[in-house]
C-alpha cells in the first residue's frame, strides 16, 4: 500500500491517511443547497472531492461516497412560497441541472446521493438522543437548540475562542428564546410558509423541519456510521457549519464522528470570493457558452492545489484550453503509434513515479499535471524516432492513462454526445424550474435559446424530449 497523505484542518497538519477498516474509505462530502443552479466556486470544491475519490481509488482502496442534497432550507421555502408551489417543484429540477452540470464536469457519481427531506426520522432520532443526553433543549418559540456550553469541546475544528464564536456565528439579534446566543437549532418550529410549502413535518416538539447541520449530521452517520473517515468541504463551511456537525454527532454517540477533516479553498473572481450574494457568479452553462469544455475546467482547477485560492480569468481559462489542447494532440499520436523507444518506456516510469508521488502527498495536482506535460514532451520527442519496441508503447499508453484516469483532461475530439446532452439536459431543467416559479419569459427564452442552437424540443406527457436538428 502507498503512503498518502493529506492535510487534516483538525490538527492542522498533513497526516498519513489509510481508512480505518484498511479497505474502504467512508467519505462524507457536503453537497449542494438546490435552490438555484450551483456556481463553478461550488464546483472547484466538488472537484476537489472528485480528486480526492479518484486518488484513494488509485492508492488501492474502495470508497463509499455521499454526497447530500440540501433540499429544504430558508431561501428554498422562501422561493416555494413566492410561487405558491412546494419545496419538491422548485429542488427537483435544480437537482436535475446540479447531476447535468457534474457530468458536464466529469465529476465520477457518487456512491449515494441522499436528499435531506428522505431522512427526517434519522434527523428526529438525533435530536431525541441529544434532548436525552441533556444538550439540546426545546426553547419558549418551539425549536429545539444544542446547548454549546454543555459540550466543552465546541470550537476544536475552527479554534475560536467564545468571544470569536459569539462574533462569527449568524445570530438573529431578536432571537431571546435561546439560553445563549450562540446556541443553533436542530429542530425549527414550522411557520405558515413551511406548512404551505410542504417544508414541515411531526415531531415530538410539534411541526418543524430539521436545521441544515443537523441534517449532514443525521445522513453521515445514516449512511457511513457514526465515525466517518473523511469529511470534506469548502474552507467557508468548518464554521458553524462542521463545528455544529461535529457538536451534534459527537455529544449523541460520545466518540469522534471524523477521523479526517478535508477542506478546499475558494474559487475567487476579480480577487473576490465567487458567491451569489456577491453577485460574482459563473455557472458551468456560462463556461459552456464560452466554449470551456469540462476537461478545460479541470485542468483549471487542478492547475492550483486545492489548499490554495484560485482567480477564474478569461487568460487562465484561454491557457487551460490550449493545454487540454496539447494533451489530447498527444492522446491522438499515442493512439495512432505502432512502436516506441526504451527511452519512452523510462518516460513513462518516470511519469507514473512522480504522478503518484505528488497525487499521494496531499493531492498535490498541479505537481501531478508538471509531471505530465515533462512526459509528453519527452515522448513526443520519443515518438518521433518510429521505433519499433511494442512494450514501451504499451507502458506509455498505460501510464498515461493511469494520470488521465485522476486528472481526466483529454478533451473530446469534437463536442462529445455527453457533453452537448449534458447542456441540453441542464438548460430544460432550468426551464422546468421557470416553469414551477410561473417565470414563463425565462422558460421561453431558454426553448429560443436550445432552437438557435439547432435543439428542437417538444413537450408531451412523458415530459421534455429534445433532438438534434442538422
Ligand atoms: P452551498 O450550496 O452554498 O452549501 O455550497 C456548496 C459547496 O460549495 C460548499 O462546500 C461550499 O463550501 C462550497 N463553496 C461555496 N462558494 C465557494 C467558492 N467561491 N469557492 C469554492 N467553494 C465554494
Ligand atoms: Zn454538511
Amino acid at each position: 500500500m502507498p503512503q498518502v497523505r493529506l492535510y487534516n484542518t483538525m490538527t492542522q497538519s498533513v497526516e498519513l491517511f489509510a481508512p480505518a477498516d484498511g479497505r474502504m474509505v467512508r467519505m462524507y462530502t457536503c453537497g449542494p443547497t438546490v435552490y438555484n443552479p450551483a456556481h463553478v466556486g461550488n464546483f472547484r470544491t466538488f472537484l476537489f472531492e472528485d480528486l480526492m475519490r479518484r486518488v484513494l481509488r488509485l492508492a488501492g482502496w474502495e470508497v463509499d461516497q455521499v454526497m447530500n442534497l440540501t433540499d429544504v432550507d430558508d431561501k428554498i421555502i422562501r422561493r416555494a412560497s413566492e410561487a405558491g408551489v412546494t419545496i419538491g417543484e422548485i429542488t427537483g429540477p435544480v437537482t436535475e441541472r446540479f447531476h447535468a452540470d457534474r457530468r458536464y464536469l466529469r465529476i465520477e457519481d457518487a456512491e449515494r446521493y441522499p436528499r435531506a427531506t428522505e431522512s427526517i426520522p434519522e434527523m428526529i432520532a438525533l435530536v431525541e438522543r441529544l434532548v436525552a443526553r441533556g444538550v439540546a433543549y426545546q426553547a419558549d418559540d418551539g425549536s429545539v437548540y444544542f446547548a454549546i456550553d454543555k459540550f466543552p469541546a465546541y470550537g476544536k475544528l475552527s479554534r475560536l475562542d467564545k468571544r470569536e464564536i459569539q462574533s462569527g456565528a449568524r445570530v438573529a439579534q431578536d432571537d431571546y428564546a435561546k439560553e445563549n446566543a450562540q446556541d443553533f437549532a436542530l429542530w425549527k418550529a414550522a411557520k405558515p410558509e413551511d406548512e404551505a410549502s410542504g417544508a414541515a413535518w411531526d415531531s415530538p416538539w410539534g411541526r418543524g423541519r430539521p436545521g441544515w447541520h443537523l441534517e449532514c449530521s443525521a445522513m453521515a452517520m445514516r449512511f457511513l456510521g457514526e465515525t466517518l473517515d473523511i469529511h470534506c468541504g469548502g474552507i467557508d463551511l468548518v464554521f458553524p457549519h462542521h463545528e455544529d456537525e461535529i457538536a451534534q454527532s459527537e455529544a449523541a454517540t460520545g466518540h469522534e464522528f471524523s477521523r479526517f477533516w478535508c477542506h478546499g479553498q475558494f474559487l475567487l473572481t476579480d480577487g473576490a470570493k465567487m458567491a451569489k450574494r456577491v453577485g460574482n457568479v459563473a455557472t458551468v452553462a456560462d463556461m459552456r457558452e464560452q466554449g470551456v469544455s469540462g476537461a478545460a475546467f479541470r485542468h483549471f482547477t487542478f492547475s492550483t492545489h486545492y489548499r490554495k485560492q484560485i482567480n477564474l480569468s478569461p487568460e487562465a481559462l484561454e491557457a487551460s484550453l490550449e493545454g487540454v489542447r496539447r494533451v489530447g494532440d498527444f492522446a491522438e499520436r499515442l493512439e495512432g503509434a505502432t512502436g516506441g523507444t526504451p527511452e519512452l518506456a523510462a518516460a513513462a516510469a518516470d511519469l507514473e513515479r512522480e504522478a503518484k508521488a505528488a497525487l499521494f502527498d496531499d493531492l498535490n495536482a498541479p505537481e501531478a499535471m508538471g509531471a505530465l506535460f515533462r512526459f509528453i514532451r519527452r515522448a513526443n520527442s520519443e515518438l518521433d524516432r518510429s521505433g519499433t519496441d511494442v512494450a514501451a508503447l504499451e507502458r506509455a499508453r498505460e501510464a498515461f492513462a493511469l494520470v488521465d484516469g485522476v486528472l481526466d483532461i483529454v478533451p473530446d475530439r469534437v463536442e462529445g454526445d455527453a457533453e452537448l446532452a449534458a447542456y441540453v439536459e441542464g438548460r430544460l431543467a432550468d426551464r422546468r424550474a421557470a416553469r414551477a416559479r410561473r417565470d414563463f419569459a425565462t422558460s421561453d427564452a431558454i426553448r429560443d435559446e436550445l432552437t438557435n442552437r439547432g435543439i428542437a424540443i417538444e413537450d408531451g406527457p412523458q415530459g421534455t424530449r429534445w433532438k438534434k436538428l442538422l
